[in-house]
C-alpha cells in the first residue's frame, strides 16, 4: 500500500498526468433509453433515478417518451452538444482537450450499428482525447466491447457500470433490474479488453444497508482493483419513488457528516491505484427534495478532505 500525494485519487490529478493540459467532460445525451425504463426490464426505473438531476451542464429540456429497446429519441443533435459542452468548458473552465461522456441513460442500449454512429461523432472534434461511456452491467456483450475496443487505438476509453452495492437485497429493493453477477461478468468480458478502463458507480446511503454492508461494497471494488469509481451519496430527487419512501418515513437520508464519515472509510478500502472520479452528487436544486447539504459539493469535499487529514487516513490504507 503507498500513501498518495492527496489522500485520496482525484480524477483531476490523473487526467494532469496522463494529459499535461487541463481537460473537461462534455456530457451528451444520446438520446438512448433505459431497458429499467422502457417496460423490458420494468417502468419504474430504479426507485431514485431521474436522470434530470443527472444532466449537467448540457441540458435535455425535452420530454423523452416511449422508446422501446434500442430506440434512439435525439434531444438535441450530439454534434452540437459536443460542441456547445466544449465552448462552455473552455469558457468556464479554461479547459484545453475533452472527454467526451456518453452519459445521459443506458449508453450501449442499441444495436451495434446505431452505436457506432452514435460514437463516431466525437470523430469530428479534435480536442477530443478521451470518451467515456455510462451504462448498466447487464447492457453488454462481446460486440459491443469489441466496438468500443475499436477506440481506443485513438482515444482513452473509460466504461462506467452502474453498480451501486454488490448485495443483491439492496439491488432489488431498489429496482436496479440487475444482480452483482451480472456486474461481475461484465468487469470479466471487459477486462479481457486491455485498453477499456472500468469505472463502477456506487451509493452510499442506500435504503436498509448497515455500515457494514456499505463497506463490504468498497472492499469487493478494492479487490477487483478496477480502474475507477465515482462516489454518490444518495439524494431524493423529487417525483420519483424514493421521495414515496422518504416522505412515508421509510427511508432517511444520511446527514453530512455520516456520509463524510462513511465516504472515508469506504476510501480506504479501495486500491491506492483506482482513480475516484466523483465523491459527491452533482443535482440541480430545482430537482432536489433533500438533502440540502448536497448543494453545497466544495462544503462536502472539504469535510472528506479534514477528515482524512485529521485521522491521517487514505485511500488504500485498508485494501489488501
Ligand atoms: S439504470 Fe440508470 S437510467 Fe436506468 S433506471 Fe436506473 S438510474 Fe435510471
Amino acid at each position: 500500500m503507498k500513501e498518495q500525494k492527496s489522500r485520496y485519487y482525484k480524477f483531476s490529478e490523473y487526467l494532469r498526468k496522463y494529459f499535461g493540459v487541463r481537460v473537461h467532460k462534455v456530457t451528451i445525451d444520446a438520446g438512448f433509453s433505459c431497458p429499467n425504463k422502457d417496460g423490458t426490464k420494468s417502468s419504474q426505473g430504479c426507485i431514485y433515478c431521474d436522470n434530470r438531476g443527472f444532466s449537467y451542464p448540457v441540458r435535455n429540456t425535452h420530454q423523452r417518451q416511449g422508446t422501446s429497446n434500442g430506440t434512439r429519441i435525439l434531444p438535441k443533435p450530439i454534434e452540437s452538444q459536443i460542441k456547445q459542452g466544449i465552448e462552455f468548458a473552455r469558457r468556464r473552465f479554461k479547459a484545453e482537450k475533452f472527454i467526451a461522456y456518453f452519459q445521459a441513460y443506458t449508453n450501449t442500449y442499441a444495436g451495434i450499428d446505431v452505436l457506432k454512429q452514435t460514437y463516431d461523432n466525437v470523430r469530428k472534434f479534435d480536442d477530443i482525447v478521451a470518451i467515456s461511456i455510462g451504462t448498466r452491467p447487464d447492457c453488454v456483450d462481446e460486440d459491443i466491447l469489441d466496438l468500443i475496443q475499436t477506440y481506443t487505438r485513438d482515444y482513452e476509453v473509460w466504461i462506467e457500470y452502474g453498480l451501486q452495492s454488490i448485495h443483491n437485497k439492496t439491488l432489488k429493493l431498489i429496482n436496479r433490474g440487475h444482480l452483482y453477477e451480472d456486474f461481475l461478468k461484465a468487469i470479466e468480458m471487459t477486462k479481457k479488453r486491455q485498453h477499456i478502463k472500468i469505472c463502477s458507480h456506487v451509493i452510499i446511503g442506500l435504503p436498509d444497508e448497515s455500515k457494514e454492508d456499505m463497506l463490504k461494497t468498497a472492499k469487493a471494488l478494492g479487490e477487483l482493483k478496477i480502474n475507477g469509481v465515482k462516489i454518490h451519496p444518495l439524494h431524493i430527487i423529487k417525483g420519483t419513488k424514493l421521495e414515496e419512501l422518504y416522505k412515508e418515513g421509510s427511508y432517511k437520508p444520511l446527514g453530512l457528516d455520516e456520509y463524510v464519515h462513511l465516504a472515508v472509510e469506504f476510501l480506504e478500502f479501495l486500491s491506492p491505484d483506482t482513480v475516484i472520479q466523483r465523491i459527491t452528487a452533482d443535482c440541480p436544486r430545482e430537482f432536489l427534495l433533500a438533502p440540502e447539504w448536497i448543494l453545497d459539493k466544495n462544503r462536502v469535499l472539504q469535510e472528506i478532505e479534514k477528515r482524512l487529514l485529521k485521522e491521517k487516513r487514505f485511500q488504500g490504507r485498508l485494501c489488501s
